[in-house]
């Protein structure tokens, strides 16, 4: 289509004016991401049957550090820890914070008292924990600053195994929650899909590692090393990297993602998944690596939607506008006086978009008339009622309209 092709080159030529040089990077700044093992030095984490959650996070954050590095020359990598070494708190939510990071990606290896089969991964981001069992994750992490002698007045006073403690997340506002959940419902698809494991979705909790992060941020139970099935899982060197190679995959889509979202465009490539590659591949071979044609994405909540699309082939792109745990009224401040908004709801949130068309440019154009009241919004895409994953459903629009 003449009009999409115009479109793109009047976009290059904006790029290639904006950012310099343009061979090492279309982005006028490099995508940072730091990468936060768990626990270290005289701090082991959970403790399994002959190993620790330690060693654990350390070997699965270096081999996704090492899938990043090789593969994406426009991303800085930050570890808080590359070796075995104590690192308090604060310090590590400080080290992102200071690097100005676009991501932080904490991982940690889940432990429970009395069960010795509860099996899966689950993805972790700042909120209110909805449970007890969720309360206790976040309690049991937080509780690594009693390794820290003045953790008292560094963390004002945290009780880290007392509930009441945690009651300041009930009206904590997190700008970028609707961004983190994003990330962990990627990471929880790609543990199921990439890595075959258990699912066990994606949680809120009062994480003091992630509240003291400004950027989106998750955290990552990998497995329960309570669990002598997934303990031996968690130690072999397929395991560590297929779990890396889950994280590195989620982290690639919402990098481009992210980029379309800024520019319309992305060089990011996802590498088509090869099952059999899940054996023994740690690193994949940039060679072979090509844009993935992703099937649409089942994500770990069911997606309602309230409109009737339900009958059509047509992709329908859409601008996410913000994320509620409410339903909102009309007249909520909050939409700014943006008429006609829906809402669709997704791991139990209220998500809230304006516009819809077939039309990407179209969409586009619109996403950009809000982007001043709205900066945070990003266009999204259903099919039959369902939402599916953008880049393939930009992918598929820009094919159709070839
Ligand atoms: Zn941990």
């Amino acid at each position: 289509m003449v009009k999409l092709k115009k479109y793109i080159l009047v976009l290059i030529i904006g790029l290639s004016m904006s950012a310099s040089p343009l061979c090492t990077s279309i982005w006028a700044k490099d995508f940072i991401v730091v990468i936060d093992p768990g626990h270290g030095g005289h701090d082991p984490g959970a403790i399994g049957g002959f190993s620790k959650e330690k060693n654990i996070n350390l070997n699965v954050a270096l081999k996704l550090g090492k899938l990043i590095k090789n593969n994406n020359e426009d991303v800085k990598v930050i570890f808080t820890r590359s070796t075995d070494v104590f690192i308090p708190l604060n310090r590590r939510a400080e080290i992102a914070n200071d690097a100005k990071a676009d991501l932080f990606i904490s991982i940690h290896t889940n432990a429970v008292a009395g069960s010795k089969t509860v099996k899966g991964a689950s993805t972790w981001t700042l909120g209110l924990a909805k449970s007890e069992a969720n309360l206790a994750v976040a309690k049991r992490e937080n509780s690594v600053i009693l390794y820290e002698n003045d953790y008292k007045t560094r963390y004002a006073g945290f009780n880290p195994n007392s509930a009441e403690s945690y009651i300041m997340f009930e009206f904590m506002q997190d700008k970028y929650m609707s961004q983190s959940v994003h990330l962990a419902s990627l990471v929880q698809k790609e543990f199921r899909h990439t890595c075959t494991r258990i699912d066990r979705g994606v949680h809120q909790a009062g994480f003091l590692v992630l509240k003291a992060s400004a950027m989106p941020s998750i955290l990552v139970e990998l497995g329960f090393i309570s669990t002598p099935e997934e303990e031996q899982f968690l130690n072999q060197d397929q395991g560590t990297s297929s779990l890396a190679k889950g994280i590195y995959r989620a982290f690639l889509t919402y990098k481009r993602e992210h980029e379309i979202r800024a520019t319309g465009a992305s060089r990011t490539v996802i590498p088509v998944e090869d099952k059999e590659d899940n054996r023994s591949q740690e690193k994949p071979d940039s060679s072979s690596q090509r844009v993935a044609i992703k099937e649409p994405s089942s994500e770990p909540q069911a997606v309602s939607i309230k409109n009737d699309i339900r009958n059509t082939e047509e992709i329908i792109f859409k601008i996410q506008i913000f994320t509620s745990s409410a339903l909102l009224t009309e007249k909520d401040k909050r939409l700014k006086g943006l008429k006609e908004v829906e809402n669709y709801k997704e791991g139990g949130l209220y998500k809230y978009t304006y516009g819809a068309s077939s039309d990407y440019n179209k969409i586009l154009k619109t996403r950009r008339s809000i982007a001043k009241d709205f900066k945070d919004s990003f266009i999204i895409a259903f099919k039959r009622g369902e939402k599916i994953n953008i880049n393939a459903a930009i992918d598929e629009f820009k094919k159709r309209n070839k």
